[in-house]
């Protein structure tokens, strides 16, 4: 599957070396068109990871780049060294949370954050058409070794998180890494912190043990050991370490819409600002924001969408309900090992639970469901507003229409011929009627 944000598919079906190969050769012509010539790579730990990180760094040096690879690190990472080297771009070969079947590759702007969508487009065209011979010499290729090291240092830097008084609590911790990149940096930031930890799943051998997105349903095995181990928060991460996941005191996964409100939270106590976040995100964000004085402005669903949304508005933190935080002060990327410090900094600041942390705000519900594309989305949105006038409109990215305690989004998916219909509300019951009448509306004629 071919998108503006990337190319992704099953190992050897359809993403082939053939395809990587030639991806590296057009990202690097494309970006190294500005002057710059480094471009950095990075990967998860699948285990397709290593072949297609060699042919993607042959493509990249064909057109004369000078290829500096961190090898297995966490794609916020990659983002960073990206600004740090002062590079043209970087490569992150990773499928995210997808499973282990499949793999892609992400880019990054010389800015550290995703293509916008008309470059993308552009890489796309020069890959399908193939990278004329240059004249530029080969490019050449140094490893780095040190990206997780300095991505750690910076998070330990921000004056968000008092370093010290989180050593002294000796917060113990649970953590999942789910066998990814993840496991080059979470183990060691926890250690840094002083946390006491019990780990499962940090070889970084790609062999994920589950379904490799940290939704509840996929956290029985951190929930036991939070109980096991009597930790007082479980922390899980996806296979390239953007999105966190949090499980309570008591073993209950609180739900991945909550690591971004919550580390808001820890952010706006210090630095009260705008937030950002997707229009698909939890409104215990507004709850939270709300709190310190401060309005959310909505984006399109989409990681790069929020980050230009985040530099539009000079917010000061945000993300994706997804789990995925971002903190413009460290860089315009959804950060796993930055919200997990977040967080830590916030049971240390307010001396609370999780379960006490989250028992402060409203308790919401989002009920989601998807369609087959193929009807005329126009129309459908049309009867909709009509059926729904009173709601706050709002059309950047399907259709999105809000009240004062309940939300419904309505959008076609970016990479599956589906629409998705997302609701919540203060009740799964009421969340469900929102998803239930949008359906219905489907059917029904306009007048
Ligand atoms: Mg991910």
């Amino acid at each position: 599957m071919i998108s503006v944000s990337g190319v992704r598919g099953l190992v050897d079906k359809d993403l082939t070396p053939e395809l990587v190969a030639s991806y590296g050769a057009a990202f690097g012509e494309l970006m190294c068109r500005t002057g710059l010539n480094r471009v950095v790579l990075g990967r998860d730990s699948r285990a397709s990871g290593e072949a297609f990180s060699a042919v993607a760094a042959a493509g990249l040096q064909s057109v004369g780049c000078e290829v500096l690879d961190c090898g297995i690190v966490p794609t916020p990472t990659v983002q960073m060294a990206v600004e740090h080297h002062g590079a043209a771009g970087g490569i992150v070969i990773s499928a995210s949370h997808n499973p282990i079947e499949w793999n892609a590759m992400k880019f990054v702007g010389p800015d550290g954050v995703f293509l916008d969508p008309v470059t993308g487009r552009r890489l796309a065209e020069l890959a399908s058409a193939g990278v004329a011979d240059t004249e530029r010499q080969g490019g050449g290729y140094r490893q780095d070794r040190e990206a997780v090291v300095r991505h750690l240092d910076a998070i330990l830097a921000l004056d968000y998180v008092d370093t010290s008084a989180v050593q002294a609590r000796g917060i113990r911790v649970a953590l999942d890494c789910v066998r990814g990149a993840g496991g080059t940096a979470l183990p060691q930031l926890l250690d840094s912190l002083g946390c006491r930890v019990s780990a499962i799943n940090v070889e970084i051998d790609g062999l994920f043990p589950r379904n490799p997105e940290p939704v509840p349903e996929n956290l029985d095995e951190l929930a036991d050991l939070v109980r096991a181990t009597g930790a007082e928060i479980g922390l899980a991460v996806d296979p390239d370490a953007d999105r966190l996941a949090v499980v309570d005191e008591t073993g209950r996964p609180i739900g991945e819409d909550y690591t971004v409100a919550l580390a808001a939270e820890t952010v706006l106590a210090r630095n009260p600002g705008p937030v950002a976040v997707n229009l698909s995100t939890s409104m215990v964000i507004e709850d939270v924001a709300a709190g310190f004085g401060q309005k959310v402005v909505r984006a399109p669903v989409g990681e790069a969408n929020v980050a230009r949304a985040m530099r539009r508005i000079s917010a000061v933190v945000g993300g994706e309900g997804n789990g995925g935080v971002i903190l413009p002060e460290l860089h315009l990327g959804r950060d796993a090992p930055l919200a997990a410090a977040l967080l830590l900094g916030l049971l240390t600041r307010t001396g609370e639970s999780v379960s006490q942390v989250v028992d402060r705000y409203p308790r919401y519900h989002i009920v989601k469901a998807r369609v087959d594309r193929g009807r005329d989305l126009g129309a459908w949105f049309e009867v909709l507003k009509s059926r729904f006038a009173g709601s706050v409109i709002d059309e950047q990215d399907g259709l999105r229409l809000t009240w004062d305690d309940r939300w419904l989004h309505v959008r076609p998916s970016g990479t599956e011929p589906i629409v998705r219909l997302i609701a919540e509300a203060r009740s799964s019951g009421e969340a469900a009627e929102l998803i239930e009448t949008a359906r219905l509306a489907m059917d029904t004629p306009q007048v």
